[in-house]
């Protein structure tokens, strides 16, 4: 299996509530390494068109409110097949649904503040990582 690259935010409700290095063990302790990470305030346009997928959805404008509500930590992080495993460490998208041990099961608040994001495919993770990182500030 390639090394791979995937892209993560720890949202604005695991900012508030302290638990960036808490999500940040859970991801070391999966065998990934973080290999770029810095706290931002995102803007509404940022937010906009890193979301414009869902823009049709019923849910995009709290979407768009809770990820501006408060600083994020956005990361690159790098392992053995990243982008699925990052993904089962946070577990479902809906905390009610996901598996123990998972970040959303433990830490979640809502569908909505459901604590941190990652990419969901190679091509999309190549996209987000550019919107938030140039090169030079990535050191595997
Ligand atoms: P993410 O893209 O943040 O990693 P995901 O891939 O698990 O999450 P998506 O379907 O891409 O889920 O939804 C993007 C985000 O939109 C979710 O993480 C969640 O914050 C929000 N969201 C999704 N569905 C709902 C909903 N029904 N109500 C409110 N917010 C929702
Ligand atoms: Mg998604």
């Amino acid at each position: 299996m390639a090394i791979e690259r995937t892209f993560s935010i720890l949202k604005p409700d695991a900012t508030r509530r302290n638990l960036s290095g808490a999500i940040n063990a859970m991801i070391e302790a999966a065998g990934l390494r973080i290999v770029a990470q810095k706290r931002v305030l995102m803007t509404r346009p940022q937010a906009e068109t890193f979301y414009a997928v869902h823009k049709d959805r019923p849910f995009f404008a709290e979407l768009v409110a809770t990820m501006t509500a408060g600083p994020v930590v956005v990361q690159v992080l790098e392992g053995e097949d990243a982008i699925r495993r990052y993904r089962e460490v946070l577990g479902a998208t809906d905390p009610a649904k996901a598996d123990p041990g998972t970040v959303r099961k433990k830490f979640a608040l809502s569908i909505s503040e459901n604590s941190a994001h990652g990419s969901d495919s190679p091509e999309t993770a190549a996209i987000e990582i550019e919107q938030f990182f140039s090169g030079n500030e990535i050191v595997g």
